[in-house]
């Protein structure tokens, strides 16, 4: 019997989606699919420096599942960049453990572990986007905790 594959943890979701090559049409472009638990490794490894023992914890994972993330995700990122493909973010097995609001008036990004506000604390207006919906497709395994309020 096989165990049941863990869902890992992601602390919240990327800012931006897609990363496209200047100057070429998207129609013509091939694109690397990096699934979010991918991304998570990376930002946690190689952007806030972590070992991978810790990152592996972090994200609710063995070191050796982390190892073969990282791995994958480095591979992924340098064939983008290698190649020129755009790069799209979506996917794979994760629970998000924050929110992240956008404010569409001024751009302000805040995190949320809990509910999220009606109004931007910076600007007060209400005009808020939250970024976790975006992937929330993936293969359907994204368990958010929390019920958006607008
Ligand atoms: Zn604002």
């Amino acid at each position: 019997m096989s165990r049941p594959r863990k869902i890992r943890r992601v602390s919240k979701p990327p800012i931006c989606s897609r990363f496209k090559p200047v100057g070429i049409p998207a129609r013509l472009l091939d694109v690397v699919d990096l699934s979010v638990d991918e991304y998570e490794a990376l930002r946690l490894a190689d952007y806030e420096g972590l070992e991978h023992k810790d990152a592996a914890e972090k994200m609710g994972i063995s070191r050796p599942t982390f190892t073969r993330l990282i791995e994958q995700a480095r591979k992924k990122i340098a064939s983008g960049i290698i190649e020129g493909k755009e790069i799209s973010i979506g996917g794979g097995d994760f629970q998000f453990m924050h929110h992240m609001v956008r404010c569409r008036s001024c751009g302000t990004l805040s995190n949320y572990s809990q509910q999220v506000p009606i109004k931007c604390p910076e600007c007060d207006e209400d005009d808020l986007e939250n970024l976790n919906m975006y992937y929330q497709g993936g293969r359907g395994r994204n368990r958010d905790r929390w019920s958006h309020r607008r």
